[in-house]
């Protein structure tokens, strides 16, 4: 198409103007997730006519943007999140960019913005990961969240493709999710809001897709639960949960299935959630363990958990990688989900918690998935 003509992304025309005025850096125990960045930002503009320019990195600082520039009327925005890591040598670490570029061309082609060279995004990213290196804190748990984002900056209000755009990554120094441990959540099985639904868009990473999920979670919050469990369709399907993938481990007959929803379009492709299924096929023993993508209904979920075949259910992303669930409240019914004797985490919630952990800060070079 006409889009890909001009200049692709080229990180090796990367400029770079360096901040003169560093910014202090709080203690890292005092971290809020998302609220700190750090002194750099890459942008990346791109127009219909020329293409990708010159990749800049330079002091972070607001943008400057036309009012009528069509992201902020039709919400032509795609985003990512993933995390770079400082392994025990210092080196700094990206889990999986390649599939994070990947993911986010498919949202940005989804939307008629520009697609780029996943490759050459990584390098710049990987760039800017560097330049504020000494912004990522020291021991596991520790990392730097980074945001890429690509909106449309056409400035003009007919809706059409935008023939102007921008590709921008912040940084986020961040600590542990569960900084005195695990702590499992109550969720709320969700009917009367649906966050993705079959031709829909639930599958790409688009701000649009995120603000009308926060009022079913008040009201979930005001019921005194943490999260939302997503159902969809006539049969009660589980989805996600909050902003993670969900999975549930069963035991019938002698054996465990791990269990997670099937790529259907309805579930956005989590890097946690691919990790996670890789490593189970490959570590956990076939003998024992049953491994399926497949549909599973809060009614089984329900009825497993009366019968003890419910063994423990957790989310997983890359805020938190996992994170344990206890209860979910489903109309009437209170449906407990087990965690280890005197715990706050299943047994293999734990062990992936370990694995991915592991395979982050480079303790593990599993198939070079946490690139230096
Ligand atoms: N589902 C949704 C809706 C999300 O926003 C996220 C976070 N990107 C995930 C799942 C988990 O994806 P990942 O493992 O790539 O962070």
């Amino acid at each position: 198409s006409s889009m890909r003509l001009g200049a692709g992304m080229d990180a090796s025309k990367l400029q770079i103007t360096k901040t003169k005025s560093p910014k202090e850096k709080q203690a890292p125990k005092d971290l809020i997730f998302g609220h700190t960045f750090t002194d750099h930002m890459l942008t990346v503009e791109w127009t219909a006519k020329d293409g990708w320019a010159a990749p800049q990195i330079t002091p972070y600082g607001p943008l400057e943007l036309d009012p009528s520039a069509v992201v902020l009327h039709y919400a032509f925005e795609c985003f990512e999140g993933l995390k770079a890591y400082k392994d025990e040598s210092g080196n700094v670490r990206l889990f999986r960019v390649d599939k994070n570029m990947h993911r986010m061309n498919t949202s940005a082609e989804r939307i008629c913005l520009p697609e780029f060279d996943g490759a050459e995004a990584a390098k710049l990213i990987g760039q800017l990961a560097k330049l504020d290196s000494a912004w990522i804190p020291e021991g596991r748990g520790y990392s730097m969240y980074l945001r890429p984002s690509l909106i449309g900056t056409t400035a003009a209000l007919g809706v059409g493709t935008p023939d102007k755009a921008l590709f921008y990554v912040i940084a986020s120094p961040v600590g542990p999710y569960y900084p005195t441990g695990f702590k499992a959540v109550k969720l709320e099985a969700t009917d009367y809001a649906v966050r993705a639904w079959p031709g829909g868009v639930g599958n790409k990473k688009l701000g649009a897709n995120y603000a009308p999920c926060i009022k079913p979670q008040q009201q979930a919050a005001s019921r005194g639960y943490q999260q939302n469990l997503w159902l969809f369709g006539d049969e009660g399907n589980i989805t996600e949960v909050g902003t993670m993938n969900a999975f549930f481990v069963f035991e019938r007959n002698g054996k465990k299935e791990l269990v997670t929803a099937p790529l259907d379009g309805t579930i956005l492709e989590g890097v946690t959630r691919d990790s996670i299924l890789e490593l189970a096929r490959e570590r956990l023993p076939s003998a024992d363990w049953i491994v399926s993508e497949r549909y599973c209904t809060i009614k089984e979920v329900a009825e497993a958990a009366e019968k003890g075949e419910l063994v423990e259910a957790f989310g997983a992303g890359t805020a938190a990688v996992v994170s344990p669930i206890k209860e979910i409240g489903w109309g009437e019914k209170t449906i407990n989900i087990p965690l280890q004797p005197g715990k706050e985490a299943g047994k293999l919630t734990e062990t992936v918690n370990e694995w991915i952990g592991d395979i982050q800060y480079g303790k593990d070079e599993y198939k070079g998935w946490s690139k230096v």
